[in-house]
C-alpha cells in the first residue's frame, strides 16, 4: 500500500456536560482527525486523543499537531506499507508522543482493515461480539452523584467509575455504596495521592471497590508495588503504563492487579494489542479507559475490547453521552448494558466529513507531490 495523501482536522466539538477532574474542567473537546487515503483510493480514519491541556499526560493537540505536521507524516508519505505495523515500526525512529503516533497509526488500521475486507475487530482477532460499557460519573456533591448513577445504571451501564481525590474519597464513597451496595464501582485517583495516605486509602477496602486507579504518581511503578501490598484492593495502573516495557515491569514488581489499556496512551493500537497479549500470559485483566473522544476513537475501543482479555467494562459508553452530534454514523448506542461490535470493514461506521468539515478550526492536507 502507497499513501496518496494524509488529511488533517482540529476540530471542536462542546460537551454536553464540562468534565471535572482535581486537575482540570474540560468543556469544550478539541481533537486531531486524521485521513488517510491510499492510491486505489480506499481511506481510513485516526484521532488524536490528547486534550487541549496537559493535565492527563505532557501531550497536547498543539504538540500533537506540530509532530504529525513536521515529521510523523512527511516520511510516512514516502514508503510502502504491507501492514499497520510497519507503520507503528517506521515511527519508531522518535522519542516520545504516543498520542500523535496512535493517531496516525489508527488511521493506517482502519485502511488497512477496510482493503482486507475485515471489520477492525476482526482483522486484530477479536472474539467477542459485544462489550459491556461502563461510564464515568464526574465529581458533585453526593446527593447528584447518586441521582446520576441511578440514571446511568438505569441506562443498563455495567460498571461506574469515580473520580477520587483526598478531598472527596472516603465519604462520598461511603454515601455512593449505601445507596448502590452491589453496584460494580471502582475508583479513579489520577495520582492524587502518595506513599503517606496509605492509612487513608486502606480506609476505602470496605467498600470492596472494584479496583482504584492509578493512586500514586503517574511515573511511579516502584510505590505502587508497595502500596498495593498494604490494600486489599486491587490497583489499576493507567498514567504509569506508556509503553509495552511499563507494562512487563508493573507485573513483575507486583504494582497492579489490573491494567487499563489506552491506545493513545500506549502509542498506537499495535502497543495496545502487545499489551494485551502480555497481559493475558500473565493472568491480568485488562481494560479500555477512554479519553472523552468522538466516536472514529471510541470504534478503535470497541474493536480493541473486544480481544479476550478485556474482562472488565471499560469506560466506553454512548456517543450521546457526551456529544450533540458525534462525527460518526450511525452513533455508538448502548443497549441494555451492551456495545455490539461492528462487522462491516474497518471501523464499522462511516465518518461524516462534511460535519468535521463544519467544526474544523484548521485543516491542513499532505499529498506525495508536496514533498
Ligand atoms: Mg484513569
Amino acid at each position: 500500500m502507497k499513501i496518496k495523501k494524509i488529511e488533517m482536522f482540529l476540530t471542536k466539538l462542546e460537551l454536553l456536560q464540562p468534565f471535572r477532574t482535581h486537575l482540570g474542567t474540560v468543556s469544550e473537546r478539541e481533537s486531531i482527525l486524521l485521513k488517510m487515503t491510499d492510491m486505489d483510493g480506499v481511506s481510513g480514519w485516526g484521532e488524536v486523543v490528547a486534550f487541549s491541556s496537559p493535565w492527563y499526560t505532557e501531550e497536547t493537540i498543539q504538540t500533537s499537531w506540530h509532530m504529525l505536521e513536521d515529521f510523523f507524516i512527511p516520511s510516512l508519505l514516502q514508503g510502502q506499507w504491507e501492514h499497520p505495523g510497519e507503520i507503528h515500526n517506521a515511527l519508531l525512529v522518535w522519542k516520545g508522543n504516543p498520542m500523535a503516533r496512535a493517531g496516525v497509526e489508527m488511521a493506517a488500521w482502519d485502511l488497512f482493515a477496510k482493503r482486507a475486507g475485515k471489520s477492525l475487530a476482526d482483522f486484530i482477532g477479536g472474539t467477542r461480539k459485544r462489550i459491556d460499557a461502563g461510564v464515568v460519573v464526574s465529581v458533585d456533591t453526593p446527593s447528584k452523584m447518586i441521582d446520576a448513577i441511578n440514571l446511568r445504571v438505569k441506562e443498563g451501564y455495567q460498571r461506574v467509575k469515580v473520580k477520587i481525590d483526598p478531598g472527596h474519597d472516603y465519604e462520598m464513597l461511603h454515601a455512593i455504596r449505601r445507596e448502590f451496595p452491589q453496584l460494580a464501582l471502582m475508583a479513579d485517583a489520577n495520582s492524587a495521592y502518595t506513599l503517606n495516605d496509605v492509612d487513608r486509602l486502606k480506609k476505602l477496602d470496605e467498600f470492596q471497590l472494584l479496583m482504584i486507579e492509578q493512586p500514586l504518581a503517574s511515573d511511579d511503578i516502584i510505590e505502587h508495588a508497595e502500596l498495593q501490598k498494604a490494600l486489599s484492593t486491587p490497583i489499576c495502573l493507567d498514567e504509569s503504563i506508556v509503553s509495552y516495557n511499563d507494562a512487563v515491569h508493573a507485573i513483575k514488581l507486583g504494582s497492579c492487579q489490573v491494567i487499563n489499556i489506552k491506545i493513545g496512551r500506549v502509542g498506537g493500537l499495535t502497543n495496545a494489542i502487545r499489551i494485551h497479549d502480555l497481559c493475558m500470559r500473565n493472568g491480568i485483566p485488562v481494560w479500555c479507559g477512554g479519553m472523552l473522544e468522538t466516536g472514529i476513537s471510541r470504534s478503535f475501543n470497541i474493536a480493541l475490547a473486544s480481544l479476550p482479555n478485556f474482562t472488565i467494562p471499560g469506560d466506553i459508553s454512548s456517543s450521546s453521552r457526551y456529544w450533540k452530534k458525534d462525527v460518526i454514523e450511525p452513533e455508538v448506542v448502548v443497549t441494555q448494558g451492551k456495545i455490539s461490535v461492528p462487522t462491516s470493514p474497518g471501523i464499522g461506521h462511516s465518518v461524516n466529513e462534511k460535519y468535521i468539515k463544519e467544526i474544523s478550526a484548521k485543516i491542513k492536507t499532505f499529498q506525495k507531490e508536496d514533498l
